[in-house]
């Protein structure tokens, strides 16, 4: 397992398949960097989406995507984020990402790409409104090979990795993003006769 990200120790480790992600990190990686607490990881290439704050015990094996809501052990080579990591911040480079490397066959692909990192870096920059969340997830679950509408799996992977840190990481997301005015009607009619 080729392990980065905030630990003490990133380097490749031969282990049993199985072994919980604390485990590793605690036992072989010589614990999250600085003695800073987990918030997450993505299990191998980041296609494979995030394990949350609350998933610090995921086992690493093939049955990882059923139990921990992740698309699968991928590479098996975590990389770990420690309590500081902006996840807006990790979403919008994801992002930046993918968008690079859509080869533009697909339209769900070539624009979804797009749009997903232009409102991660609305959502960055304090510019977002909260239907922007509601958008990237909407595109997020309409592209990809798994849902019918690309070639290949690339979009597949750019799906799951924003919609799972969107969902497992929300009050972040939620908390960047300015609430959507909604105008109120007063009728002064009404409150005059109260
Ligand atoms: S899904 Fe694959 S084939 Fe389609 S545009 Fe994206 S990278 Fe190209």
């Amino acid at each position: 397992m080729g392990v980065s990200g905030h630990v003490e120790k990133p380097g490749c480790y031969e282990l049993e398949l199985g072994i919980p992600l604390r485990t590793l990190v605690e036992d072989y990686c010589g614990g999250i960097r600085g003695g800073k607490k987990f918030k997450g990881a993505i299990p191998g290439g980041v296609s494979m989406g995030i394990l949350g704050t609350d998933q610090y015990e995921a086992e690493l094996d093939f049955d990882i995507g059923r139990k921990y809501g992740v698309l699968g052990l991928g590479t098996s080579g975590p990389t770990v984020f420690d309590e500081d990591t902006d996840m807006v911040s990790v979403a919008r480079n994801i992002t930046r990402f993918f968008k690079h490397e859509s080869c533009g066959q697909c339209t769900p692909c070539r624009e979804g790409s797009g749009w997903l990192y232009q409102i991660m870096t609305r959502i960055e920059a304090g510019d977002a409104k909260s239907k922007d969340l509601d958008i990237a997830m909407e595109i997020a679950n309409s592209m990809g090979s798994m849902p019918g509408t690309t070639i290949c799996g690339l979009a597949d992977g750019n799906a799951w990795a924003a919609r799972t840190i969107m969902e497992k990481f929300s009050e972040e997301f939620e908390s960047r993003v300015m609430r959507t005015y909604v105008p109120v009607t007063i009728n002064m009619g009404e409150l005059a006769g109260a």
